[in-house]
């Protein structure tokens, strides 16, 4: 290079000319490979053989938003769903701070000590807005989470309620066929995601804290309503002789709600999760509901119910969804959103020619 440094006159620093510079990428890094993704049989057979990283897999499968994923994942749990059904489905709700994790980690740890397999899923409607969920975090459950026959799984995070709801229902379908005798369904007690829970579980346990003085204002009628058993956390230290008066208030306000279903008596129940004290307790009542309902014959009832429940809402849904995914409704529907806001066309009229269209297509 003609650089005036490198003139034989100069004196000052010269300029080296250099090295070839090498290849920004590793030419000896072996290239990375994907795990092959499994077929539906390998699927199935792993899942049956209770392999947690297939059932992982296919519970992924379940909650994939692609459209090519959906029919495999149909052929994996159709395949899977004569092996399942023989597991204790059980929901767990309560507000933020409750106690939902510190009471599930011993819960689990409690019921894990009696044998067989426990998996945890949740329904978290938060996880749609905030892509983060607030619930089936593992990093919650600390002991659970390390243990080898629980299987802890996050809230499926897009889509509706509905959505996210019928994939947890197909995760519980997945978990029976590999094992899985015991299967929480944890919920915030803030919404609608209540009542998908508790139609899918055969027991539902409402988690309460005492304290306030006023206990019964705050929770809505209806998830009092559906659950089969109260527990009153944090009956520990100064807050035993509030938990104690928040249980009578509880159960005087129980005999008040008109008999249910299954013939059984909601049960209310004090307990310290964080202390550990009680708990076998609560599990003996969830024990007495189990043969109380087997015997009267309503665990049958209830579950056959449930199927013809999640079979309407996945017709629901499924037409919902294969009417707002095609294009051109989609792009008809922005146009008559702008004119419905402009007050130029009623909601009603706008409704009616979008779903006119749609439906002259099947004619
Ligand atoms: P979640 O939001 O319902 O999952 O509630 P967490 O399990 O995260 O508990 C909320 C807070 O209450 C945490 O700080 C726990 O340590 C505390 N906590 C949970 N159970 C008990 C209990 O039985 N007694 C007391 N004193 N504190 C508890």
């Amino acid at each position: 290079m003609n650089h005036p440094e490198n003139d034989k006159e100069y004196k000052g620093l010269q300029v080296n000319s250099g090295v070839a510079q090498p290849p920004s990428v590793n030419p000896y890094m072996r290239p990375l490979r994907r795990k092959p993704v499994p077929s539906v049989g390998e699927m199935v057979e792993g899942v049956l053989k209770g392999d947690m990283t297939m059932l992982s897999r296919a519970v992924t499968l379940v909650e994939s938003l692609l459209p090519e994923h959906y029919a495999k994942a149909q052929e994996v749990i159709e395949k899977c769903l004569p092996y399942s059904g023989k597991s204790r489905r059980i929901g767990i709700t309560g507000v933020p701070g409750a106690g939902k994790s510190t009471s599930i980690d011993v819960f689990g740890l409690h019921v894990l000590k009696q044998g067989g397999k426990l998996a945890v899923l949740a329904i978290d409607p938060s996880s749609e807005r905030t892509n983060g969920s607030i619930l089936g975090d593992k990093t919650r459950m600390e002991r659970l989470s390390v243990h080898p026959n629980a299987f802890i799984r996050p809230s499926p995070s897009a889509g509706s309620l509905g959505g996210v709801a019928r994939k947890t229902r197909e995760t519980v379908v997945l978990c029976e066929a590999a094992g899985f005798d015991n299967i929480f369904i944890e919920t915030v007690g803030v919404g609608q995601s209540e009542t998908a829970v508790h139609s899918m579980v055969d027991f539902f346990l409402l988690i309460q804290l005492a304290g306030t003085g006023d206990e019964l204002q705050g929770i809505k009628r209806g998830i009092m309503e559906m659950a089969d058993g109260i527990v009153i956390n944090k009956a520990d230290g100064d807050n035993i002789q509030r938990a104690q008066l928040a249980q009578a208030q509880f159960r005087s306000a129980l005999h008040l709600f008109p008999p249910t279903a299954s013939g059984w008596q909601p049960e209310v129940l004090t307990y310290s999760g964080y202390f550990e004290l009680g708990i076998p307790e609560v599990w003996e009542m969830i024990d007495r509901y189990f043969e109380f309902v087997t015997a009267n014959g309503y665990f049958e009832t209830r579950r056959r119910q449930q199927a013809r429940y999640w079979m309407r809402e996945t017709i629901d849904e499924q037409l919902r969804s294969h009417f707002y995914r095609d294009p051109a409704i989609a792009q008809m529907l922005s146009t008559l959103e702008e004119q419905v806001l402009s007050n130029r066309l009623s909601s009603f009229t706008a409704a009616t020619e979008a779903l006119d269209t749609y439906f002259n297509r099947f004619k």
